[in-house]
């Protein structure tokens, strides 16, 4: 049976023409989907019931069950989120102030294999299709719809590298971007990379306003193809000519991520070479200190040797601010996502759940969490704004919670910025 997820608005619409459906049923269908979040045909209401019995017989809507979930208390929520197949990814949503972001996956594991990363530890298992990569994010939709909020923002730095599943991720990114049903703004969606020179390129090409953030974590190729091994085969000039080809197409500021790793991409010498590089250029740079993760052998730089890298920067022209991680508790942070192993998982949600359609009213809720703006990027966010008061990590109880004490359920498999 198809995910409905995975089809295009054009690609739906030639299914509908197809089986003789007038014109118009492919945006009602759209909207079921998009802009009501419903997965059960039987409740879109709207169609004829051979319709919905046809749909219902050739198409799944994919949105995902949660295994799991952990909270934070400061409004970080991480999901284990199964795949039809017995896989399983993770997902975070992110509260902070008016903003309600979520950071999605591309792919079951990594084949990039940074060094520092849990998810990189872990190996690759398989790309993710548009549907279940969009899914994500309907999964966290569908979580807020009935509180009244909505999501404001993605940001594609879950496990996996986007630019290596590209045609996978840019159809969701589409998908979600399509003004016909979730609509969310293309400005509103960063996208991180380690720097796949052809995918920027393409990508540049694309039309689409998304920000992207290149993950460089090194100043030179040497001490880079250590830490991020797979981004050795494109020189770091040569990425960097690829953001500045994306800066020119869509007149975008290009985010640059170096996650700091205590005494050993963290010194002087690393900053000053970091800011020739991005000196004169359309740039920003995310520092992120490093997130302990289980079995990585780095420690978290002190904030006094963060502070001083970042005054080199700014020293040099190069904006430069340092993201706070969200989420660090639960292991929902940069570095710390990690998914199940192979295993007996329940198949996708489809035609359960509480049918969010266009008739419902959403509830009541005690209202958004007040907490600190994070970045426009990922589980972590630079250090301003408000914060709220921590409560600690919170566990959902019963079946499907993570255990008290443990990040997830399982080996690596997991979450990082690219
Ligand atoms: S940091 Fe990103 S690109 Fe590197 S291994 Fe982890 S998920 Fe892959």
């Amino acid at each position: 049976m198809r995910d409905l997820l995975d089809l295009s608005f054009d690609e739906l619409s030639s299914v509908l023409t197809d089986w003789g459906e007038p014109p118009f049923r492919a945006r009602q269908v759209w909207e079921w989907v998009w802009k009501h979040l419903e997965t059960d045909f039987s409740r879109m209401t709207s169609l004829p019931q051979g319709l919905r019995d046809r749909l219902g017989a050739k198409f799944r809507v994919g949105v995902p069950r949660a295994l799991a979930s952990q909270t934070d208390g400061e409004g970080t929520e991480k999901a284990l989120l199964a795949l039809g197949d017995g896989q399983a990814v993770e997902a975070v949503l992110i509260r902070e102030e008016d903003r309600r972001t979520i950071c999605v996956s591309t792919q079951v594991g990594c084949p990039v294999g940074c060094s520092f990363c849990a998810t990189g530890r872990s190996g690759f298992v398989r790309d993710l299709t548009p549907g279940e990569i969009a899914a994500q994010v309907l999964h966290f939709a569908r979580e807020l719809r009935p509180s009244g909020e909505r999501v404001t923002h993605v940001v594609v730095m879950g496990m996996g590298e986007p630019l290596l599943n590209y045609a996978a991720t840019v159809k969701a990114i589409r998908n979600l971007n399509d003004g016909r049903g979730f609509s969310l703004g293309a400005r509103r969606i960063t996208l991180s990379t380690v720097g796949v020179v052809p995918g920027i390129r393409r990508l540049a090409g694309e039309g689409l306003q998304v920000n992207l953030a290149v993950s460089l974590h090194a100043p030179d190729d040497a001490l880079r193809g250590e830490l991020v091994p797979l981004a050795s085969r494109w020189p770091i000039r040569e990425a960097l000519g690829a953001a500045d080809l994306f800066a020119r197409a869509t007149g975008r500021r290009v985010s640059y991520e170096y996650v700091l790793l205590a005494g050993v991409n963290d010194r002087l010498e690393h900053a000053r070479a970091l800011a020739r590089l991005l000196q004169g250029r359309l740039a920003h740079v995310n520092l992120i200190p490093f997130n302990p993760a289980p079995g990585l052998p780095y420690r978290r730089p002190s904030e006094a040797d963060v502070d001083q890298f970042r005054r080199v920067l700014v020293a040099a022209g190069v904006d430069a601010t340092v993201r706070r991680s969200r989420g660090v508790e639960i292991g929902a942070a940069c570095g710390q996502l990690r998914g199940l192993p192979p295993a007996k998982v329940p198949p996708p949600l489809s035609g359960t759940g509480p049918g969010l359609g266009p008739g419902r009213q959403p509830g009541r809720s005690p209202g958004p969490q007040r907490g600190r703006r994070a970045s426009e990027s990922g589980p972590c966010g630079p250090r301003s704004g408000r914060r709220a008061p921590a409560t600690g990590p919170r566990w959902r109880s019963g079946r499907g919670a993570y255990p008290p004490g443990a990040s997830s359920p399982g080996p690596s498999s997991g979450e990082a910025t690219p």
